[in-house]
């Protein structure tokens, strides 16, 4: 079963992600992930996305859709998580199209529906580990020792888009660009809608669950 995780920045995808991937057959697939891979191993690709990413803005579909295509040609194309892709209505034709070459599909696209408060502030004060990727929160999920991750020791550290101008910006983006994909999503009977506004990340996981029947 391949899924997508629909949702604004903030909204807990890559939480949600995690977990399924800890406790199921999944692969995460984050294009948002495989773009600070790139930047990081200083790649043509990377260098061409950074500005991009640290202004908040969407890296174009041509080459985001170029990346998935490599990943999934070398790889599985089932029991994949779309956590950040796609993103704009260009990358969910493309997207479909790359999947149908494979003789596979999208089984089931999972909304989470957040408030714009709420997103705010979980973005700002979000922490990350460069090496495991997983988030924190200075006030609703500090690490047990201060900037310290607690499963390697690594330093976390500020995503330089999370910075509140930028926060902006990518909310813009996901209201103009990605928002679309509900409708979309709707119209091909796949969508599934969570409101996660009040929600323990384990009570999504659980709604999660049961959306997916796992
Ligand atoms: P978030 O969901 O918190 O915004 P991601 O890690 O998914 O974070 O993405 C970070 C940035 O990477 C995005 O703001 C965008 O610049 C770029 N990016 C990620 N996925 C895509 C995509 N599918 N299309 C275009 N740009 C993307």
């Amino acid at each position: 079963m391949n899924i997508i995780l629909l949702g604004a920045p903030g909204s807990g995808k890559g939480t949600q992600a995690e977990k399924l991937v800890q406790n199921f057959n999944f692969e995460q697939l984050s294009t948002g992930d495989l773009f600070r891979k790139n930047i990081s191993e200083k790649t043509q690709m990377g260098l061409e996305a950074s500005k991009l990413i640290s202004a908040g803005k969407l890296v174009p579909d041509e080459i985001t859709n170029k990346m998935v295509e490599e990943y999934l040609k070398n790889g599985n194309k089932e029991n994949i998580i779309f956590d950040g892709y796609p993103r704009t209505i260009n990358q969910a034709k493309a997207l479909k199209e790359i999947l149908v070459l494979n003789n596979s599909k999208i089984d089931k696209v999972i909304l989470l529906d957040v408030e714009e408060k709420i997103l705010l502030e979980r973005l700002v004060g979000r922490l990350i580990c460069p090496k495991c990727k997983r988030s924190y929160h200075l006030k609703n999920r500090p690490p047990k020792k201060e900037g310290i991750c607690d499963f390697d020791n690594s330093s976390l550290e500020t995503r330089p888009d999370d910075k509140p101008e930028k926060i902006a910006i990518r909310l813009q983006s996901y209201l103009s660009d990605t928002s679309p994909l509900i409708d979309y999503y709707k119209t091909e009977k796949k969508l599934v809608k969570i409101s996660v506004s009040n929600l323990t990340s384990e009570k999504v996981f659980e709604k999660i669950r049961e959306a997916l029947k796992l």
